[in-house]
């Protein structure tokens, strides 16, 4: 089966978020169909589906013995068993000559929620122009992905030359994807992780889509906002119902964090359910899954999948949390290695 590569995006997330004071559906629809339109038209379903290249880096659990004669499994074995997972699955697709069924056979058994998450994000060499940008992600990312039941395994990856600066395109269109791909097996210096693989660039923030996520890769655009951040520590913080949430305003920088946030968390296998938007006063305060779709008259869920009914938000003052929701937390609680 050699030439060209056809793997379903079966989870791809396809962005109304346009970063702006409302979502833009209509080009986040114009996406799906295009992709749809190349090659099979008739795959239409809730769940969007996109044909093209893709990269699934799935993690292989290490088989962790607890029974009071340490560790059975080396370090070593440990790494060889993840680098060789990472090349069967990704070897095909740098290639060009990758089986689908090769990929889609592994990953399917049911396993324990991982104990250690994998991120590592790259910016693109004109997002790095910005200085301290990657930095400044990592800062943010640490703070809002640590969490009681994982250790956060986070790096970052460095400086990637892409053709294009678009942060929903350049993975929707396979070529973060494939880049992930082609580093898998040790090809252009890009070392793939096992959980999220996060792009960076300098992308534009004010037409949707903004960003794009498939299982373990995603993308968004808004370097130059994201190095605009203040420290994370000064940003304000509130006690909502026991649980803290980190409320800020509903500017530019802060909005991009926030997609850059919800991309991971497709990345992680997270929808925008697992998003809630509540009352803080006289604000309504949306989470980084449900993110602008809260104030999106065509957007259709009126509560989480976990139940938390959303209040209306018109006319009020918009506010943004970073925090996951509690509903997203504990789909993130679950997470397997493979999605939710
Ligand atoms: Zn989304």
């Amino acid at each position: 089966m050699r030439g060209t590569v056809s793997i379903e995006y079966r989870d791809a997330t396809t962005d109304g978020l346009d970063g702006g004071r409302s979502a833009v559906a209509d080009d986040a629809v114009g996406l799906v169909s295009k992709a749809d339109s190349t090659s099979d038209p008739t795959r239409r379903s809730p769940n969007v589906t996109v044909l093209g290249r893709a990269v699934v880096v799935r993690r292989e659990r290490q088989t962790r013995t607890a029974d009071g004669n340490g560790d059975m499994d080396t370090e070593e074995t440990d790494e060889e068993r993840a680098g060789f997972t990472r090349r069967q699955l990704l070897a095909g697709l740098a290639g060009s000559t990758a089986s689908v069924a090769t990929v889609g056979t592994l990953g399917y058994a049911r396993l324990d929620p991982v104990d250690r998450l994998e991120v590592r994000v790259w910016v693109s060499e004109r997002a790095a122009a910005y200085d301290g940008v990657a930095e400044r992600v990592r800062e943010y990312l640490e703070a809002l992905l640590s969490y009681d039941y994982w250790e956060l395994d986070l790096s970052v990856g460095g400086t990637v030359a892409v053709s294009r600066e678009d942060g929903a395109s350049v993975t929707s269109d396979g070529e973060w994807p494939a880049t992930l791909a082609s580093g898998a097996v040790g090809l252009g210096g890009v070392d793939p992780v096992a959980d999220a693989n996060l792009l960076v660039t300098d992308g534009q923030m004010t037409t949707a889509p903004t960003g794009f996520a498939l299982p373990h890769v995603a993308s968004v655009g808004g370097a130059r906002h994201l190095a605009a951040l203040p420290p994370f520590d000064e940003l304000e913080g509130v006690r909502d119902g026991g649980a803290v949430h980190r409320i800020v305003p509903d500017e530019r920088p802060v909005r991009t964090i926030q997609i850059l946030l919800h991309e991971v968390g497709h990345a992680l296998g997270l929808d925008h359910d697992h998003g809630v938007v509540f009352r803080d006063g006289e604000r309504v305060v949306a989470t980084p899954m449900l993110s602008s779709y809260a104030w999106d008259p065509d957007y259709e869920g009126d509560r989480s999948r976990c139940g938390r009914e959303y209040p209306p938000a018109d006319g009020r003052e918009r506010a943004l949390s970073l925090a996951f929701s509690t509903c997203a937390r504990r789909g993130l609680e679950s997470y397997d290695g493979t999605g939710l």
